[in-house]
């Protein structure tokens, strides 16, 4: 559907054996790693899902002050003003959210959480405002000339890998609910 600019392939490793010095870990360390990893990795979709978000407001909010129809822009039409306002607040929350994280993680704090949230969160306004940019085009932004479609096929997988939303949400109401 999206990011084609980077190539998915399943890996196997068939009867391969690793020497004992290969291993990065005592036993029973493997989960425990393997959850800190995604942490970090997490901060890193948040930040994809950020900056597709701002591209898809950058070039709605440039088009929209391009395109007339009923004899004026279309940002002077307030259905598309209240969008441009919404886009604006949204993706300024997210950047908080996906700086927060980073910060948390910087700082030697736990970054569970910050990194859960700011996923969670930015990868939701990465693909509600690439759907609003596309609209803000009208026609023009379901052909492949403004690069808008691109950006909401692209925002898609923020939502999924390294960890759905639904999974993000396990994470954030567990550290909730332990407090
Ligand atoms: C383009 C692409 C690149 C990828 N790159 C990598 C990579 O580099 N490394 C890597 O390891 N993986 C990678 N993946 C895999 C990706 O991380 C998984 O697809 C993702 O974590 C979801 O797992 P799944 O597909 O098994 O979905 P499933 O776990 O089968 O989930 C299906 C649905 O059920 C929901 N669900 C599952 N369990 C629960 C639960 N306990 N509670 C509530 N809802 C639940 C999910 O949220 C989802 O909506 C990639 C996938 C894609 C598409």
């Amino acid at each position: 559907m999206g990011i084609r600019g980077s190539d998915t392939h399943t890996l196997q490793f068939n009867n391969l054996k690793v020497p004992k010095e290969n291993r990065i870990g005592e036993d029973g360390f493997g989960f425990k790693f393997a959850m800190k990893t995604l942490s970090g990795g997490r901060i890193g979709i948040a930040a994809q899902a950020l900056g597709i978000a701002s591209g898809a407001y950058e070039l709605a909010l440039k088009y929209s002050k391009e395109r007339k129809a009923f004899g004026t822009e279309i940002c002077n039409h307030q259905a598309i003003a209240f969008k441009l306002a919404d886009m604006h607040t949204e993706i300024e929350a997210a950047r908080m959210l996906v700086m927060k994280a980073a910060w948390d993680k910087d700082q030697g704090n736990n970054y569970d959480m910050s990194s859960a949230m700011a996923k969670l969160y930015a990868s939701k306004v990465a693909m509600e405002q690439t759907v609003e940019a596309v609209q803000i085009h009208g026609g023009n932004g379901f052909v492949k000339d403004y690069h808008v479609e691109r950006l909401m096929r692209d925002a898609k997988i923020t939502q999924i890998y390294e960890g759905t939303s639904e999974i993000q949400k396990i994470v954030i109401s567990r550290g909730v609910i332990k407090g």
